[in-house]
């Protein structure tokens, strides 16, 4: 069965970085079949794969062309690894609702037949750091079963992160979704490990995977290229190569519904760590 997979986080955080270099390892290293639906209206969320394309997204095709002309050899392209990739897009600037237009795309792809069921996992890639039901909707809806937030030790993406939570907790129960855990995209923050080691104890989930920040994710984004496929021997690949497997070996029992803190504990716990100085 496919498993679908929403990455959730603050803007800016590495979603998007992050959702790439592990499609590409868990095709590459582990040969798995797997798919990027772009949920950003920035729809950035899979250049990397496609070797630097801006693709064609699903909103723009709707808008420009009418209904009949959204097809999955439009909007749906393969790139590196045999990862498929779509876009959803954003409304027209300063018109429209950007939150509808994900409701919108993720429902003509399954009408489309676009999410087959050959794929391993389908990686929806949605913005968090604003509340809105229509960037809900993967959770709202069930289009997604696991959430995995991407964090760091600043207090804006811990804020996010926890937001976040108390968004899915509201519809864990009517559609089953749950928590996988917290990505740490490091942004060398002192004691960053610890800090979010605690904060995922706090929120009763767990801290999947600690991802250095490397100066090679850029190289490889100049080239338009994933670290994986840019170098699959180099330490950050090998950090993301973890991350697929620890993905890929998950077990139902380490998915769980948050317990979100308070906005006074969430203070007092970055206050801890020294990082409100
Ligand atoms: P989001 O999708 O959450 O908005 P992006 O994935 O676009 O964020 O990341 C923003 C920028 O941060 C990227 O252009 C990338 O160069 C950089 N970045 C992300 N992760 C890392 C990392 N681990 N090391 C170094 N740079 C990173
Ligand atoms: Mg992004």
């Amino acid at each position: 069965m496919t498993r679908k997979i929403a990455i959730y986080g603050k803007g800016g955080i590495g979603k998007s970085t992050t959702t790439q270099n592990t499609a590409a390892a868990l095709s590459h290293f582990y040969g798995q079949k797997v798919m990027i639906h772009g949920c950003d209206p920035k729809a950035d969320a899979t250049r990397l794969i496609l070797g630097g394309k801006m693709q064609v997204t699903v909103l723009d095709t709707l808008r420009e062309h009418g209904e009949s002309a959204v097809t999955l050899d439009r909007v749906c392209q393969t790139g590196f690894g045999g990862i498929r990739c779509v876009e959803s897009g954003g409304p027209e600037p300063g018109v429209g609702c950007a939150g509808r237009g994900v409701i919108t795309a993720i429902n003509l792809m399954e009408e489309l037949g676009g999410y087959t069921p050959e794929l391993d996992m389908i990686f929806f890639d949605v913005l968090g750091d604003v509340v809105c039901g229509g960037f809900a909707m993967p959770v709202r809806e069930g289009k997604a079963q696991e959430i995995y937030i991407v964090a760091s030790g600043e207090m804006m993406a811990l804020y996010a992160a926890n937001n976040i939570s108390r968004g899915m907790v509201k519809y864990a129960e009517q559609s089953g979704v749950r928590m996988g855990g917290i990505i740490c995209n490091s942004r060398n923050v002192d004691g960053e490990r610890e800090l979010l080691e605690e904060f995922c104890a706090r929120l009763g989930t767990r801290l999947l995977m600690f991802i250095p920040r490397d100066n090679i994710v850029q190289k490889a984004e100049f080239n338009r290229q994933t670290v994986t496929e840019f170098d699959p021997a180099s330490t950050q690949a090998g950090a993301y190569k973890e991350l697929a497997k620890r993905l890929m070996e998950t077990t139902a029992d380490e998915l769980a519904i948050p317990q979100p803190m308070s906005m006074d504990e969430l203070e007092n716990l970055v206050v801890k760590y020294g990082l409100l100085d």
